[in-house]
Order: C-alpha cells, then sequence, then structure tokens
C-alpha cells in the first residue's frame, strides 16, 4: 500500500469524518507553492483558507517561531510576556481601538466580543441583550457563534440555541432600520462575507449601519476574521469602507499560520469587563504571538498593502475577463483585493478537483461560488498561471 493510501486508510478508520476532503496528502510548503507526499507541486490559492498570508516556509516567520519556541512556548497568562504585550500594542496602534484580547481562533474571538458586547449592554439596561446578525454570515462553530451565522445549515441538530440572536439581509439597510432598537446590544458583520460566497458592503451601507447603531446605542461588531489582515488591501477592511466599529475580531492570517485569534475594543466598552469576566489558557501565548509580530510587522506596511492592491486589481480584470469568454458558466465576480469570488451557474466541487489535478489548489464556498484568498504574497504571473488553468477547464465545461 503505498503510504497516500495509507495515510487515507487511518483518516476514514480514526478521524472524526467531519470534513470533505481533497484526495491529497500535503507535506510542506515554500512560498506560494505546496507539495504532496508523492512530490507533486501545486500553487496554493487558499492559503489555508485565508491563514497563510505569508505564503509557506517565510523565513523571517519561521526564525521567530523557532527562536521562540526554544525560549519559551508556553507560560500562562498569569504572568506577562514581550511578545504578547508587543502584539496587542500593534494591533491597538492599527485599529484605532483601544484594548487587545488573545485567543486561539476565530470562533472563540467572535465568542468573546459576544459576551463583551452583551455585558456591556447589560450595563445599560437589563433587557438590552439583542444581537443582530446577516443571513449568509459565517462566524464560527461554537454554540453562539454558529447561532450568530445566519445559515440554518449550520444550526440543525445543534438545539437548543441561545437566545437572543435576529437576523438581516446583508447590504439590505432597510431591514435593519427596522429591526434595530434600543434592545439591541450589538449589530455584528463581516465587513466582507467571505465563506457566504464573497460579498462587499455596498452603497455606504457599513456607514449607515454604523449610524442606525449610534442612535440605538448599540454596538458594531465587525469579524474581519477573513477579510482583515491586509486581505482587503488595507489592514482592516473597515478602513475602507470608512467606519470604525467598536469591537473587531480577527484570526485566521494573523499569525500566519499558527493559531491564534483576537478581539479588539474601545476603551469604552472594554471597560464592561473586569478580571476574572473572561480567560483563556492558551490565547496569547509567547509562541503565538511572536508569529503574530512578524505578521504584524510585515502586512501593514506600504509596499506589502500596494502589492495585494495591484495584484487584486490584476486578478479581479483577468476573472471578468474569463467571464466574457465564459458567460454561460461565471455569473458573476466579486471582491476586492485579494478576497475574490467567481460565482457560478453550477455546482463549484468539480472545477476546484479539476484544477487541482492540473496543479493549484483553489476553493469553492457556498455551492457555487469559485473563492480566492491566496497567500497576500502572490504575484501576478501566479495569477495568470491560475487563470491559465482555469481557462483550461471552463472550455472543457
Ligand atoms: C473562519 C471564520 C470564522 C471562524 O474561525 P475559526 O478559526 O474556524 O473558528 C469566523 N468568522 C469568519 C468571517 C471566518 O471566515
Amino acid at each position: 500500500m503505498s503510504k497516500e493510501q495509507e495515510v487515507f486508510e487511518q483518516d476514514s478508520k480514526d478521524y472524526l469524518p467531519v470534513f470533505n476532503r481533497y484526495k491529497i496528502v500535503l507535506e510542506k510548503g515554500e512560498g506560494v507553492y505546496l507539495y504532496d507526499t508523492t512530490g507533486k507541486k501545486y500553487l496554493d490559492f487558499l492559503g489555508g483558507i485565508a491563514v497563510n498570508v505569508l505564503g509557506h516556509g517565510y523565513k523571517p516567520l519561521v526564525d521567530a517561531v523557532s527562536k521562540q519556541a526554544a525560549k519559551l512556548i508556553h507560560c500562562s497568562n498569569l504572568y506577562y510576556t514581550e511578545a504578547q504585550a508587543s502584539a496587542a500594542t500593534k494591533l491597538v496602534k492599527l485599529s484605532g481601538l483601544n484594548r487587545a484580547f488573545f485567543c486561539n481562533s476565530g470562533a472563540e474571538a467572535n465568542e468573546g466580543a459576544i459576551k463583551l458586547a452583551r455585558k456591556y449592554a447589560h450595563g445599560i439596561a437589563e433587557d438590552k441583550e439583542e444581537i443582530i446578525t446577516a443571513w449568509e454570515s459565517f462566524h464560527g462553530r461554537t454554540i453562539a457563534t454558529l447561532t450568530a451565522t445566519g445559515q440554518p445549515k449550520y444550526q440543525e441538530g445543534f438545539g437548543p440555541l441561545p437566545k437572543g440572536f435576529s437576523y438581516v439581509h446583508y447590504n439590505d439597510i432597510k431591514e435593519l432600520e427596522e429591526k434595530i432598537s434600543d434592545k439591541t446590544a450589538a449589530v455584528m458583520l463581516e465587513t466582507i462575507q467571505g465563506e457566504g460566497g464573497v460579498y462587499t458592503p455596498k452603497d455606504d451601507y457599513l456607514k449607515k449601519v454604523r449610524a442606525l447603531c449610534d442612535k440605538h446605542n448599540a454596538l458594531l461588531i465587525l469579524d474581519e476574521i477573513q477579510a482583515g489582515i491586509g486581505r482587503s488591501g488595507k489592514f482592516f477592511a473597515y478602513e475602507k469602507y470608512g467606519v470604525k466599529p467598536d469591537i473587531v475580531t480577527l484570526a485566521k492570517g494573523l499569525a500566519g499560520g499558527v493559531p491564534i485569534g483576537a478581539f479588539i475594543a474601545t476603551e469604552k466598552v472594554a471597560t464592561a469587563f473586569h478580571a476574572g469576566d473572561h480567560g483563556t489558557t492558551f490565547g496569547g501565548n509567547p509562541l503565538a504571538c511572536s508569529a503574530a509580530n512578524v505578521v504584524l510587522d510585515t502586512v501593514p506596511t506600504e509596499s506589502f498593502l500596494k502589492n495585494v492592491q495591484e495584484v487584486g486589481r490584476y486578478f479581479k480584470e483577468k476573472l471578468l475577463d474569463l467571464q466574457k469568454k465564459y458567460p454561460t458558466a461565471i455569473k458573476e465576480v466579486r471582491g476586492e483585493g485579494l478576497i475574490l469570488g467567481a460565482e457560478l451557474n453550477f455546482e463549484g466541487r468539480e472545477i476546484v478537483n479539476e484544477v487541482l489535478k492540473k496543479g493549484a489548489i483553489i476553493n469553492c464556498t457556498a455551492g457555487n461560488v469559485l473563492r480566492f484568498i491566496p497567500p497576500l504574497i502572490i504575484q501576478k504571473s501566479d495569477v495568470d498561471e491560475v487563470i491559465r488553468l482555469l481557462d483550461e477547464v471552463l472550455a472543457k465545461k
């Protein structure tokens, strides 16, 4: 039996079967390429789902993590570390907010943000507890965050779900205006919807949401777990849309692949939490923060973000060209920077499989939206390669 076959069999026997996996065993990565155990090379246009923002094997990241691992991997939040303090200071400076907290994943970051918003709102009025989120959103897999996630398929079978969540259609300001009230604790939205199919905010939507929140003394929580960390072309996607949230959540790309999550809040909101109100054993440990520090020193620089903007614009143009060439296959091209989507008129999994066979890793979300969330270091030549493969595959459809 081949080494690969052995892994497939072990997994099918012993691993909880919750993932629809592609049949390759990955072994190493270098820049924008991944290699499987047979030595086959893949151009990576998924980046571990918007995680590997600096690509694979990025030397300063590998060095920082190796050095930190040799010194101190973990020590508990009962003590201070330089790595954590420094990462928090960087996030506060970049966000224009005041207090950062580190955890281990996106779901945990949103869970913390929901707790903070509820605690803050209960300080205003006992019945101020409603959290409004959007249909087609994605906020995580814990019980509270799957309830916040406006997609019934993630909720079915997990009841009873926590009370106090309701949903509006993203980009529909009228509906929010009707739903929001003085009982609303927070409106929680992805700045750009990722998992739901790459939807960007239209016509000053977020500014209007901000104004409605202010009117009702409700908090605006922006989930930038996928769209943040430079992916939109700005470090925080909300900078693009001229709004500032009360709480922003991050994870995915924040430590370039090392598990981490974070939420950052204004001083006013943060005062709702006192010692003991929230916590974590692993969150913000020196290993994860040493990685985050490299990302936070690299991604927000002008030249780095300029690359995201330029390559992103180029990529979108090329996708629009493909749409012109295959108008019956591609319905719409959406997105900003390096979070791009091409909605197909049919299910996308077969296309993803065909492209994989030809040597590139792409993704399909929401059933029929090809989603591109590559490492942020890709070049135009990498875009050309993926477009060439897509062209070949679509030509045969
Ligand atoms: C991935 C994602 C999450 C959940 O993050 P996990 O680390 O998988 O818990 C939450 N919100 C958004 C927008 C995401 O893309």
